[in-house]
């Protein structure tokens, strides 16, 4: 993805200080989604991202993650498979629980949503301090499937979410330093 690409994208995207609390700045990605050629060259930079990488599964972490997961997937000839927010899968889930930077969270998949053995891409907008993805990477191996990649459409560069992911391939599209 060159340059040249990501700073046309970063053009797309809106940035609110302040929100939702003082002293975060909010990526706010729908200024991209609106726009044809935005989404067009999202979509297709994130599975450029993945080229001869072989993929049963994407998996979306809820909410916007949804956006973009099973437009790759679809893209890549793949499945998608949603991470979910507590007490929104009807069949059987598994469960993990996460430490936020004030409190806790807990995501949730359903069992037979990955076999053993499934290669899988974890997709999301943005990477920040990398907890997040961290915990469905964990939720997807408690499952047996393997984590081939993950890829985001933003990266905070100076949260280090990377680090949290050592040993993973990990892509982002747009990133901020
Ligand atoms: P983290 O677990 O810290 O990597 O946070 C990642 C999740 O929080 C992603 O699902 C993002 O959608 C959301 N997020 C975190 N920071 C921001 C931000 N500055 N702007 C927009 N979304 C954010």
């Amino acid at each position: 993805f060159s340059t040249e690409s990501a700073e046309d994208l970063k053009r797309l995207i809106r940035e609110i200080p302040d929100f939702p609390k003082p002293g975060i700045i909010f990526y706010d990605i729908t200024t991209l989604l609106k726009h044809p050629e935005g989404l067009r060259r999202t979509v297709d930079g994130l599975a450029a991202q993945l080229q001869g990488i072989k993929v049963d599964t994407v998996v979306g972490i809820e909410a916007r993650g949804f956006i973009f997961a099973p437009a790759l997937a679809y893209h890549l000839g793949a499945g998608f498979v949603p991470v979910r927010k507590p007490r929104k899968l009807p069949a059987e889930r598994a469960s993990i629980t996460y430490e936020l930077e004030y409190g806790q969270d807990t995501l949730e998949i359903h069992r037979d949503a990955i076999g053993d053995g499934h290669r899988v891409i974890i997709a999301d907008d943005l990477l920040a301090t990398g907890g997040t993805a961290k915990a469905v990477v964990d939720l997807v191996e408690s499952l047996g499937g393997k984590v081939v990649g993950l890829v985001f459409v933003i990266e905070l560069e100076f949260l280090n979410g990377r680090r949290r992911l050592e040993g993973y391939d990990v892509r982002s599209l747009i990133k901020y330093q």
